[in-house]
């Protein structure tokens, strides 16, 4: 039986009733969290968005027909009720932001009842994600989604009156384009008019917002939707929101400038959080030796130690064969965990070699100074003290050693340094590090594509003073690009572009581009750059990684209202699905059989 609500009308939501509404009556519409009949009165837990609102029951009071309604109810039926708001009869709850006071039901409705759902709808569920996720219009009622969801529409509020006092434009670009794969792969639109032909979804609104600064906006930003065909990593979204920004006129620090006070606004308005400004900097190199991540965590120290010198001249082979091949040898001291036990050790060792180390080095320190180490037999007593003093050791540390190519070593140490901290537990969720990592470099070698790609974008400007090594060492050129990281969480990213028609046409070249492909691709964008193009700027937030951090989720499927899972599927709509024969005639398509 589902009543209407006409003549009715929500006065306040659950938890806007307050003390001061005593003697009041208030009509609140909500649904069942629990019903419990203790003869003759019945308590409700009624709950909207807000929180939690007792009802209480007795036919004195609200007649016997309401009363009938009344023992009916089941958890989650939505029903109506008018009553009087009374100081709590049962004592104060202290967990309750209402639980001073509850309201006597004078009359009640029940407009819908509800099957017994799947799972309780309570905060800090137990029920396995596939199961919330196929009834996600369920799990988003639950009170830790819903603020999750609640504080994700206050970033978007604050951004957009942060960025329109400084005179950003919101501007929308479109989500039906060319492909133009450079990154991630395009997800693809048959289109219908035009057999044979697609659209891509944006990966970003990059062009675009390129093309509006040529066209003179000058401050532009959307909450952008974007698309990535990738194989998913744990916790990666096929689409996700970007915070997306431009800027005309501007360098690196105008950028910076401008997104730190957006950020100090945001982290103090959503989560009390105050940030120093301005934030610290530091530049690709720098962040790659201290910490060997282009994304460190701040929050905790344990750096990299170049100990490359100290040990050139060493009888151990692992160290002097990886730097005769060009190699470091850099360690980590894990301070005070010298006792640490060879099991644990010996499993540090398996992880590492999931960062493509052959092996790792380890000293331990005892606590009389003596050093227990698995490549003492290779040095003489000189060595390992020039060594450990290098390492700052002291009785009680475990040094930990990488002897191999930069890139391995960097790897393997910024992950175990990672790996200690999660170990050792010093990762604090309320701890907020900033940082910018600057003067990326402007390409990357790929081993499989055997050519140099884009570390940020083909757009990216390079610096002034590295751009005569395009051509003879592209690898050693750094780029005006930038990252926001938080907690060892890059948040944002963003570079200068690049304005010039003829170091645009460098960049295609070096990035193996033809320029029948660069005009193919990019030729609008080219064409563009003939009409006067200023000079320009931006960056991106992932807004998902940015909710996920403020109300410490540990996946960005708590802050998304219907997200998809690993495999890239909706576990809710069961998209992606098969299509009828028609609407695939009507595009020209034929799957081709799968092979196993
Ligand atoms: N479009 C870039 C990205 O998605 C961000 C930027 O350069 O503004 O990473």
């Amino acid at each position: 039986m589902a009543e209407s609500m006409s003549g009715m009308k929500r006065s306040h939501r659950c938890t806007e009733v307050s003390s001061a509404n005593i003697g009041e009556n208030v009509t609140v519409m909500g649904w069942v969290q629990k019903s419990r009949n203790k003869g003759g009165i019945i308590f409700v837990d009624l709950r909207d968005r807000s929180g939690i609102l007792q009802i209480i029951f007795e036919e004195s009071d609200c007649g016997q027909e309401s009363f009938a309604k009344a023992e009916k109810l089941r958890s989650e039926f939505v029903i109506a009720v008018e009553g009087r708001v009374e100081a709590r009869s049962g004592g104060v709850n202290e967990n309750l932001a209402t639980g001073a006071i509850e309201v006597r039901a004078k009359y009640l409705r029940i407009l819908s009842e509800s099957a017994t759902p799947p799972f309780p709808i309570e905060e800090n569920s137990k029920t396995k994600e596939e199961l919330r996720l196929k009834y996600r219009y369920l799990d988003l009622r639950r009170p830790d989604i819903q603020r999750n969801l609640m504080t994700r529409s206050r970033v978007a509020t604050l951004t957009r009156a942060f960025l329109a006092e400084e005179g950003f434009l919101e501007i929308e670009t479109p989500t039906l384009i060319k492909s133009t794969p450079e990154g991630a792969r395009d997800y693809l639109v048959p289109s219908r008019v035009h057999p044979g032909s697609f659209y891509a979804l944006p990966q970003s609104p990059q062009l675009f917002k390129q093309l509006l600064m040529c066209s003179g906006y000058d401050r532009y930003f959307q909450l952008a939707r974007c698309y990535r065909d990738e194989d998913l990593r744990a916790d990666r979204q096929p689409e996700f929101t970007q915070i997306d920004l431009e800027m005309s006129f501007v360098d690196v620090d105008d950028v910076l400038d401008v997104n730190e006070r957006l950020l100090k606004k945001l982290f103090k308005e959503v989560c009390n959080v105050d940030i120093a400004l301005p934030i610290q900097r530091m530049t690709w190199q720098e962040a790659m030796d201290r910490f060997g991540s282009d994304k460190p965590d701040l929050r905790f120290g344990m750096e990299l130690k170049n100990v490359s010198d100290v040990v050139k001249n060493c009888g151990f082979g692992v160290f002097t064969s990886a730097l005769a091949a060009g190699g470091s040898v850099r360690g980590i001291n894990a301070e005070g965990q010298g006792h640490m036990p060879r099991k644990k050790i010996d499993a540090l060792v398996e992880y590492a070699k999931g960062f493509g180390a052959k092996g790792l080095a380890y000293a331990s320190i005892g606590e009389d100074g003596s050093v227990k180490s698995s490549f003492a037999k290779f040095m003489t007593e000189e060595e390992m003290a020039a060594l450990v003093s290098a390492m700052d050791g002291k009785p009680g540390d475990l040094l930990l050693f990488a002897a191999d190519k930069n890139k391995v070593v960097y790897d393997v140490l910024g992950n175990l340094r990672l790996e200690l901290a999660r170990q050792l537990d010093l990762l604090k969720k309320d701890d907020f590090k900033f940082l910018w990592v600057t003067e990326f470099p402007l390409l990357e070698y790929s081993e499989e594509e055997g050519r140099f790609v884009a570390m940020h974008h083909p757009f990216t400007m390079p610096m002034e003073e590295d751009l005569q090594y395009i051509d003879s060492d592209p690898g050693r050129v750094r780029a005006k690009a930038y990252d926001i990281v938080l907690n060892g969480v890059e948040m944002g990213g963003g570079s200068v572009r690049i304005h010039q028609a003829d170091i645009q046409s460098k960049m295609f070249e070096v990035l193996g581009f033809t320029q029948e492909r660069a005009n193919d691709q990019f030729g609008f964008l080219l064409e563009a750059f003939k009409y006067g193009v200023p000079p320009h700027a931006g960056l991106a937030y992932g807004m998902d990684r940015m909710v996920m951090l403020m109300v410490g989720a540990d996946s960005i499927r708590d802050v998304i209202a219907f997200p998809k899972v690993k495999d890239a599927s909706c576990l809710m709509t069961e998209a992606p699905s098969a299509v009828d024969e028609k609407q695939l005639k009507e595009l020209g398509i034929e799957i081709a059989p799968q092979e196993d």
